[in-house]
Parts: structure tokens; C-alpha cells; sequence
């Protein structure tokens, strides 16, 4: 083998868990090259709010994520991850970052809920690119080699089983870095792999908000070297609104309103035909997707996948119907703040009454009209037949009407090589794969139900995890 380049750990993948591993591993004493598939790393990362969970009480965490998780992730992951992340906002700090609370559990009706808290790192922005801008300093304070623009396509492994290194692919062609202690697979999730997600994923239609970067490519090396999968089918996914010329959707707004936000509420979701089917302040932002991949077996279609967020001129006033500040789409794209200019790209489609509404957007005007009237009948009686919060209920009746079709879409892919404890990527018999160890959304422990900033927790957590036990691996 021709070696290119070659430290004690190879990192693949520039976002939070990629980085916190590189400068745990460097902070050890260890050498580290970064491979990035982009120019400038920060993946979903810099695309996403920033929270992360750093528990206070470590016992009720551990109950709170094990009823979460339904047994989809052994006792002691949740241990050590509890334990683990509960130095995150110690840790950051350590390094000379200034850290604001963001409050508590996104279930709060699960057990044990009041041991979750979540913070960020203060400043402006999104949350994510603050977190992520800080990360990627402290690794060039390290002088930490990132190869950008190089995509890992291959680990290579010795014939002992163990990986030494790994093939990467940049403008001249193909090179092998060799790894002379491990390799860590941080590269993140498979938002945008058709493929993977109609294998794994229901609904088939299951666009992304985060980096188009993100394709599985770590599930696929470490398949080839023998790792065992999991958690495929776990995501989390909200509601957004896709169009033509952008590969990432829109954070959907008003799907996100809760009974306790000081918002106008006078809109509904209906399914493809124009019925309403969910109490839509009842879905919890990350659970959102469970509630519209529903498979009619005699129309043997999805039939809420679009769906369609119908609402008055009372909604169209009061803000921006998109998050347009996270994502991916957040310096393509600048959504005007009273939606008139996606109007006039029929993003939203408007009329001046629900049955030219419904012909408007091609769905049945009986179904649209009666899901309407119905709904405006609870509001009016206080009375929602799909037990709606009664503080929510404004009836829809301010013309003109609008109609924006929205999608189940991906915040993370949870799925990826399986991993223990100690962040070891592991074969179908549980064994450790030598040399090869894995964090952050690729095989996240998240297998379940997910609590909002538990990915950003896990990338620092199993980052450092997994950064720690590569650097005191044997040098070969
Ligand atoms: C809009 C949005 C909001 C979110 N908000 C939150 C939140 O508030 N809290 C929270 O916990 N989570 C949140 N998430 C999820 C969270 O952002 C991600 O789960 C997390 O950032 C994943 O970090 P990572 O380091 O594992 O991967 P990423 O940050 O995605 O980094 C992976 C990196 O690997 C690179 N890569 C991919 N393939 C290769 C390859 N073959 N070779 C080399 N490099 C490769 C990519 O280019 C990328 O830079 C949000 C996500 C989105 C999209």
C-alpha cells in the first residue's frame, strides 16, 4: 500500500461529532487527519437549532431515555451516554465557549421528563453554525489537517480484521491515508439516499432539511468491513414544503405551533383528498412524520404523503409559514416575511373561497369544503372533533384561504453501524471491529422515540467517547 498521508486516527466526517473527536483524540497526545467530503465541512451540524442534552439528573435521565428508546438500545449505551453528556456544557466551557440554557424535554409527559435539559452555545445565528463555527476553531487552533473535498470511499482493512486506514477520493484521484491507531466514521446521516430510504424508511417520499452531503456513505464502508446495522428506521422528522430547484425542504412554521404559543391557529392539515385526519397541535415536532406515513392497503397509496396546510389571511399575516433560517436552504433562500412573494410563485396557492381552493390545488371541494366547515363548527363550540386544545381553536374564516403542500421530512437518519459503549463500531456477533469506531448520527443510539437536541448531545458525547479510546489503541 502507497500511503498518501497517515496519523494515529483518521476521522471521517467535519461536523460536531467528527470534530469533538479529532480534538479529543489530538488533546491525547494523538496525530489526526480529517477526511471532509465538502469544502467546508459543518454537515448537518451547522444546518441545525444547536441544542444539545446535557443532564443534570443522571438517574431520571437514564429512565427518561430508556422508556424513549422501548428497548431499542442496550441499558448501558443510555448509561453512558447520560453519563457522558451530562459534561457537554462543562466540557465546551473548558474550551472557552459561552453556553445558554434552551429548557428541558421535548416529552415532557414521558417519566422522568424534568432530568432533561438542553443548552447551546450563545451567540447569533441558528445555533448550529455557533456550535459549529466554535468546534471547527478549536480544531484549527490545533492545526488539525482537514483534507476538503476528499470523500472517504473505502476503509481498508488488514488481514487480521483490523482497519488501518482508508481509501479517500479527491481531485487527482484516489488516495490511501493510513490510519496507524483507528479510524472513527462521524460522516453522518442518509437524508439524501433515495435508496436507503426506500429500503429502510415508510412513505418513500422523505425529503431532507439538512446537507445534501449526507448519503450513507459510512453505512456502506462499514458494511463492506463487516459491521452489524441499526436503528434504520429511526429519524426524526417534522413537516415541511419542498419545490423545484432546491434539493433540501423548508421547515415547516405553523406545524410547529403549540397550544402555548401566541400564534393565529386558524389552520388545519388535510390528507391528498382534502380530509382532515389529526388533532395537528397533538404531534410533537420530531414524532411529526408517524402521523402521515399511513398506507391506504385498497388504494395501495400513502395518501397523506403531500399533505396540505390549509389557513386564512389571519395566519398569512402573521409571519413567515417556514423556519427559512435553519437548514439548508437558510443563505439560498430568504422567505418574505408575509409569505406575498411565495404567493406569487404559487408555493401557496390562495383563493377567495375553500371551493376554489380545492380546485386551486386539484383535491376534492366536497372533502376540503366539509374538513373546513367542521372544524370551524368546533372552534365555535369550543369543541374539536379530534380533541384539539380549545385555546387553539380559530375558526377558518378570513378570506382569502391558502393551501401550502407539506411532507414528512428529515431533521437526522438515526441508522448506521451499530455501536457499544465504548463507540466501537460492531460486527452481527457483537464483536468490535479492531480499529474502527463510529459517533454522532451515523448509528446513533437514538433507536426510538428522540429527544429534541439528543443528537447534538451524542455527537459531543460519543464524539469525545469514541476520541478518547482511538487515541489509546495500540500504534501498529
Ligand atoms: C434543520 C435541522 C435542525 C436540527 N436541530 C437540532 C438540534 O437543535 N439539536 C440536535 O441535537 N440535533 C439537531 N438536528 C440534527 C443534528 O443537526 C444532526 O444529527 C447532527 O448535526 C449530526 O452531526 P454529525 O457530526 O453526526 O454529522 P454532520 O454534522 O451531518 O456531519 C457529517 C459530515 O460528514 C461529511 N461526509 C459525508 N460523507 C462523507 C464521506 N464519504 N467522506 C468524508 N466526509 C463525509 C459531510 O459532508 C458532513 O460535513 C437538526 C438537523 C437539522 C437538519
Amino acid at each position: 500500500m502507497l500511503w498518501a498521508e497517515e496519523s494515529d486516527i483518521v476521522v471521517v466526517g467535519f461536523g460536531a461529532a467528527g470534530a469533538t473527536a479529532a480534538i479529543t483524540a489530538h488533546d491525547m497526545d494523538a496525530s489526526v487527519i480529517m477526511l471532509e467530503k465538502t469544502q467546508t465541512g459543518g454537515g448537518n451540524t451547522a444546518a441545525s437549532a444547536g441544542a444539545f442534552v446535557c443532564a443534570e439528573d443522571l438517574s431520571g435521565a437514564i429512565e427518561h431515555i430508556s422508556a424513549l428508546s422501548s428497548g431499542s438500545t442496550p441499558r448501558d449505551i443510555i448509561e453512558r451516554y447520560v453519563h457522558e453528556s451530562s459534561r457537554n456544557v462543562e466540557w465546551l466551557k473548558s474550551l472557552g465557549a459561552n453556553i445558554e440554557s434552551r429548557g428541558g424535554a421535548s416529552l415532557p409527559q414521558v417519566t422522568s421528563s424534568s432530568a432533561i435539559k438542553t443548552y447551546r452555545v450563545q451567540g447569533h445565528g441558528n445555533g448550529g453554525e455557533t456550535l459549529w463555527e466554535f468546534l471547527k476553531q478549536q480544531v484549527q487552533k490545533r492545526h488539525i489537517s482537514v483534507l476538503v473535498k476528499t470523500p472517504a470511499r473505502e476503509l481498508i482493512q488488514d488481514d487480521r480484521g483490523k482497519i488501518i486506514g482508508i481509501i479517500g477520493e479527491n481531485a487527482k484521484g484516489r488516495i490511501a491515508v493510513r490510519a496507524r491507531r483507528a479510524v472513527i466514521l462521524a460522516c453522518g446521516g442518509f437524508e439524501y439516499d433515495d435508496e436507503l430510504k426506500k429500503s429502510y424508511l415508510p412513505g418513500g417520499t422523505f425529503y431532507a432539511f439538512g446537507d445534501p452531503a449526507n448519503t450513507g456513505d459510512g453505512i456502506r464502508m462499514s458494511q463492506k468491513v463487516g459491521a452489524d446495522i441499526w436503528h434504520m428506521n429511526a429519524v426524526a422528522g417534522p413537516l415541511g414544503h419542498k419545490f423545484n430547484g432546491f434539493e433540501a425542504a423548508f421547515p415547516a412554521n405553523l406545524a410547529r405551533q403549540s397550544a402555548s404559543d401566541p400564534f393565529a391557529y386558524a389552520f388545519i392539515y388535510v390528507d391528498k383528498e382534502g380530509s382532515r385526519f389529526v388533532d395537528e397541535l397533538s404531534l410533537e415536532n420530531h414524532l411529526m412524520w408517524s402521523a402521515f406515513v399511513y398506507f391506504d392497503p385498497e388504494k395501495l397509496e400513502f395518501p397523506r404523503i403531500p399533505s396540505y396546510i390549509i389557513f386564512d389571511e389571519s395566519v398569512r399575516q402573521a409571519g413567515p409559514v417556514v423556519r427559512d433560517y435553519v437548514g439548508n436552504n437558510r443563505h439560498i433562500y430568504s422567505w418574505s416575511k408575509d409569505n406575498t412573494v411565495e404567493i406569487s410563485k404559487s408555493w401557496i396557492e390562495s383563493a377567495p373561497s375553500i371551493v376554489e381552493l380545492a380546485q386551486k390545488i386539484g383535491i376534492d371541494r366536497e372533502l376540503l369544503t366539509k374538513s373546513v366547515e367542521d372544524y370551524n363548527v368546533g372552534c365555535h363550540q369550543k369543541n374539536d372533533f379530534f380533541g384539539r386544545d380549545a385555546r387553539s381553536l380559530v375558526a377558518i374564516e378570513k378570506p382569502p384561504f391558502y393551501a401550502i403542500s407539506t411532507y414528512p421530512c428529515l431533521l437526522n437518519t438515526q441508522g448506521g453501524p451499530r455501536r457499544n459503549a465504548d463507540s466501537q463500531i460492531l460486527d452481527p456477533f457483537g464483536k468490535p471491529i479492531p480499529g474502527l469506531y463510529g459517533a454522532g448520527e451515523l448509528g446513533s443510539i437514538w433507536g426510538s422515540m428522540y429527544q429534541a437536541g439528543g443528537n447534538l448531545g451524542e455527537c459531543l458525547a460519543f464524539g469525545r467517547i469514541a476520541g478518547k479510546n482511538a487515541a489509546q489503541e495500540q500504534t501498529i
